[in-house]
């Protein structure tokens, strides 16, 4: 089957094409066929289409809505020469990245009116993101028509088994009864994914997996997960909190927001908008948002901000990490995934030198040798607990959701 995978934000919209069935799952013989993205959807978009293992195509051109970066994506696809996509309709499903399912969903499901509008009831919980999600899967009706099976996928749900504990703020509990301020978490996609990597890897039922994933990417996160189950999060009711990220500040005071606003002049909403937009690396290092250049900056020039962005960055994932290691009561494994957990081995180091106390150690050299995808073990041999590296692909987990949904497998 072929299913294309899409992930609709405000201003975005990126598509992976991935050819996987039933017995291709099994085997972990799915293929990609073709990726992309849209850029700047409401104003000159720019377009990056890539037939896979094909040099990525580049163009401009002006895009006004998540409807016409479809039909863009779509056009294109059908004037490619692509392996078994001879038009449209060799494309069987569409699987959607939702990003919030609320308390309605705890899996991922098949698209129906009725579940349209559960997406639609989210929108509050998610102003910045449902509603692109919604567009998106109305969009797909409009051009392939509602037949085609439609899936979503969402952010939250592989946290839906938090305990109350873990997901429950300390404020007045009619809040959480009356309106479902709570947290919710979110990568529950990449942290299901990898933690699943894990079992195949080690070839342990789903019960045994007693891990810590971190999910370190332009949005951050961590997830403690027992028996397979996810039982906390570092993100909360949005995707603000928790550790500090690409432009978001993750954890602060409360109380700073009507600091802020008395003293900057600013509306809620913008303050957000800030705490969401300018801050985090960007925020701290007054440079970028990209830990990479941050990197260099640091190494090449010793900027005294772009090293403070990436300390304040470590210092905060370590204090996660000693906070899930009380909170599993120890784990097997400390698992990186995202564009920086996968790439940079500097960070590792950063991260894991307070981790020494717990007898916790990596392996230098071994750190070293994996980036760029590598997947392995990156601990010394007598380390209490391994540390390892799993690239995350939440496209190919949406993809074989897709497919087991319409199979009825999930
Ligand atoms: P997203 O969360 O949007 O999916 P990614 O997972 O691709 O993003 O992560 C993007 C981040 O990964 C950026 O901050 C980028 O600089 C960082 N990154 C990618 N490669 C490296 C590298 N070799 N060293 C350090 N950081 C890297």
């Amino acid at each position: 089957m072929n299913i294309l995978v899409l992930n609709c934000g405000s201003s975005s919209l990126k598509f992976q094409l991935i050819a996987t069935d039933l017995e291709r799952i099994e085997q972990n013989a799915d293929q990609r066929l073709a990726s992309g993205m849209i850029d700047r959807i409401g104003g000159a978009a720019i377009l990056n289409f890539a037939v896979e293992g094909q040099m990525m195509e580049k163009s401009a051109m002006p895009i006004r809505d998540i409807p016409s970066a479809l039909d863009a994506i779509t056009k294109w696809i059908s004037a490619q020469s692509i392996e078994g996509i001879n038009n449209l309709g060799d494309i069987d499903a569409v699987g959607h990245r939702v990003v919030h399912g609320g308390e309605h969903f705890s899996k991922s499901v098949l698209i129906s009116d009725d579940v349209l509008r559960a997406i639609e009831d989210c929108i509050e919980l998610a102003p910045l993101h449902n509603p692109a999600n919604v567009k998106g899967i109305q969009a797909v009706r409009e051009i392939f028509g509602k037949a085609l099976p439609q899936a979503a996928v969402f952010d939250t749900a592989f946290h839906q088994t938090l305990p109350e504990k873990a997901f429950l703020y300390a404020i007045p509990y009619q809040l959480y009864r009356r309106h479902k301020v709570r947290r919710y978490g979110f990568h529950g996609t990449s942290h299901r994914y990898v933690a699943y990597q894990y079992r195949m890897i080690n070839n342990i039922p789903r019960e045994n997996v007693n891990v810590i994933t971190l999910h370190l990417g332009n949005g951050c996160s961590i997830a403690a997960i027992k028996g397979g189950n996810s039982i906390d999060t570092s993100m909360g009711l949005t995707p603000l909190e928790g550790l500090v990220m690409g432009t978001r500040s993750g954890d602060l005071d409360a109380a700073i927001l009507e600091f802020i606003s008395a003293k900057e002049g600013l509306t809620i909403h913008e303050i957000e908008m800030l705490l969401n937009k300018q801050s985090g690396l960007l925020g701290i290092s007054g440079l970028t948002n990209d830990m990479r250049e941050l990197l260099a900056e640091m190494e090449e020039s010793g900027d005294r901000r772009a090293r403070l962005a990436i300390e304040i960055f470590c210092y905060r994932v370590s204090k996660y990490l000693g906070a899930y290691l009380a909170a599993m009561n120890g784990t097997d494994s400390i698992i990186f995934a995202g564009g920086i957990g996968e790439n940079s081995p500097k960070i590792r180091a950063m991260i894991c030198e307070n981790l020494k106390w717990f007898g916790i150690t990596l392996d230098e050299s071994k750190n070293s040798a994996h980036v760029g995808g590598r997947e392995g073990v990156i601990s010394t041999e007598d380390s209490r607990t391994e540390i390892c590296v799993i690239p995350t692909n939440e496209e190919l987990l949406i993809a074989r959701d897709t497919v087991r949904l319409i199979f009825n497998k999930i």
